[in-house]
């Protein structure tokens, strides 16, 4: 057994908690949610007139983060045609910064092991239903084969429980195991391009030797940012009862130099409005501290979970009206944020905020080992159930047949566009225009090596029209250079990009 095994929960938490850490980023003593005492803002009356409101999505239109009162301010709207006027004010911010592009992705679990007894989840340590394990290197190299190879993604989400086992170290073994993969294919070769991680909170130096081994986006959801809530859902003799280890984690991964962060909610576990406050909050002080927002907000819903009453009775489960509601305000609020929604949703409800999200996951599996099929668990053992199954091949048919051009681009992160520079660029809609050339260079290579004959002919519908655009509103130098890895990606080489 791995002597880190052998460490007590209380040995292992003096270990990885580090005080100073939390503390260091206080603001007059206080973490940025006490400070900004949410519940009170949650509590006043605001003007919601038509015209104050209009001020406010001017705000959103120009790509300014919104203040937590001009927040709390739309989430008082009653209004259905103003919600409808939000919808698609927050539908012309994506097209203003993302154009009609959706990125897509798949998840890996790679360990179910955990030491957490979270309320909510299947893989706490007390549901003794479910099977324990843990990927070996070789298991990691067969997954990413699966996914690079025959289903065509080039972007991952690793997903880790927490556990010595699955510490720092091990998270870095799996991204080389993963980056180590090259699969042939029809026309040229796959490979996983951007390993982004969902992990538990981690230290500094942890997550500067992340940062050496090609971490992509480091992803921790708060779960809820209401404390006495977190107390009571995450046991406090758990480190993840730990919540300013938590709330801070994102600051510590700015200082190691992990500037691309992943944040969100798990709405269900409190007040939806409350968490949205807090992922604002937190926003604005990354931005305040660091220079740099959040690259990415999730926004996953309570699902439910094995051996857990609180995934199906929780009295503040969100319903889909409200859900809508969720993911119009993260768009309004952070506006240069790419907005994910995963496969926990249905595909009505995935297809229904198409116009304003910017990341989906689809042929997913979120067994450990699923996708290899090498560790056969039912569908009750896995940590929560999905409500979306649709393939890669389906999801992206269905965007082309809508207008949508699905994009495997992981250039940002590999040419140094991330943290301040792609904020900027995010902001004036620069970083806009490098991702539609290689949007169309990397969609080009998916539709040749893994398309079936019908997503091949819409997608080829929408790179011919997006080529167009490219003509008629690039410089023709940039036009010249598409045409040119055009024909290249067209006879077998592949990664090639802006
Ligand atoms: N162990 C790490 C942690 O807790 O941060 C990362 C892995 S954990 C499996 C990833 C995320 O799954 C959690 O942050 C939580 O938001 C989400 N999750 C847990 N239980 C869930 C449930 N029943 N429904 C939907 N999402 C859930
Ligand atoms: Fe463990 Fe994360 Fe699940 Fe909590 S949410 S039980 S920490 S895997």
């Amino acid at each position: 057994m791995n002597p880190k095994n052998t460490l007590t929960n209380r040995e292992w938490m003096d270990q990885v908690v580090k005080k100073d850490e939390i503390s260091k980023y206080y603001t007059n003593n206080k973490n940025f949610i006490e400070s900004n005492n949410l519940g009170t803002i949650l509590e006043e009356k605001y003007n919601t007139s038509t015209e104050s409101i209009r001020k406010i999505l001017k705000k959103s239109l120009a790509i300014e983060t919104l203040s937590l009162k001009d927040l709390a301010t739309l989430m008082q709207i009653e209004d259905k045609d103003m919600w409808d006027e939000m919808f698609e004010v927050a539908r012309q911010i994506k097209v203003k910064v993302y154009n009609n592009r959706i990125v897509t992705f798949a998840p890996i679990y790679m360990s179910n092991l955990c030491v957490n007894n979270c309320e909510y989840c299947g893989f706490k340590k007390e549901n003794n239903m479910m099977e324990r394990k843990i990927l070996t290197m070789d298991e990691v190299v067969s997954e990413t084969k699966v996914l690079a190879g025959l289903i065509g993604h080039k972007r991952v989400i690793s997903v880790y429980g927490e556990h010595p086992l699955s510490d720092a170290d091990y998270i870095i073994d799996t991204l080389k195991a993963m980056y180590s993969v090259k699969v042939p294919t029809k026309n040229g070769f796959s490979s996983i391009r951007r390993a982004n991680i969902n992990a538990a909170p981690m230290s500094i130096d942890d997550l500067e030797r992340l940062k050496v081994a090609g971490i992509g986006t480091f992803q921790v959801f708060q779960e809820t940012y209401h404390r006495n809530t977190y107390e009571k859902v995450h046991p406090q003799d758990t480190i993840k009862g730990n919540y300013e280890w938590r709330l801070y984690c994102m600051h510590r991964a700015q200082e190691a130099g992990v500037d691309d962060v992943g944040i969100g909610a798990l709405f269900g576990l409190y007040d939806w409005k409350y968490e949205l406050l807090g992922i604002l909050s937190q926003s604005i002080d990354l931005e305040k501290q660091f220079g740099i927002g959040p690259h990415t907000i999730s926004a996953p819903r309570l699902q439910p979970a094995s051996d857990s009453d609180l995934s199906t009775h929780s009295k503040h489960i969100v319903n889909d009206e409200d859900y809508k509601k969720i993911a119009v305000l993260i768009r309004l609020a952070v506006p240069y944020t790419g907005l994910i929604i995963t496969v926990r949703e249905s595909p009505e409800i995935m297809k229904s905020l198409y116009p304003i999200m910017t990341q989906r996951d689809a042929s997913s599996n979120i067994k450990i080992g699923g996708y290899e099929e090498s560790f056969n668990q039912s569908e009750d053992k896995q940590q929560f159930m999905l409500g979306d199954d649709s393939s890669l091949d389906q999801v992206i048919r269905e965007l082309a047949d809508m207008g949508y051009i699905t994009s495997f681009c992981t250039a940002g992160y590999r040419c140094g566009r991330t943290g301040k520079k792609i904020m900027k660029l995010l902001r004036c809609g620069r970083e806009g225009q490098f991702c539609k050339l290689n949007a169309i260079l990397t969609f080009r290579e998916w539709l040749d090596d893994f398309a079936s004959p019908g997503t091949k002919i819409a997608g080829e519908k929408i790179i011919n029209k997006e080529i167009k655009q490219v003509k008629n509103t690039f410089s023709t130098d940039d036009y010249n250079k598409l045409l040119e890895n055009y024909n290249l990606i067209e006879k077998g080489e592949r990664d090639l990009y802006f």
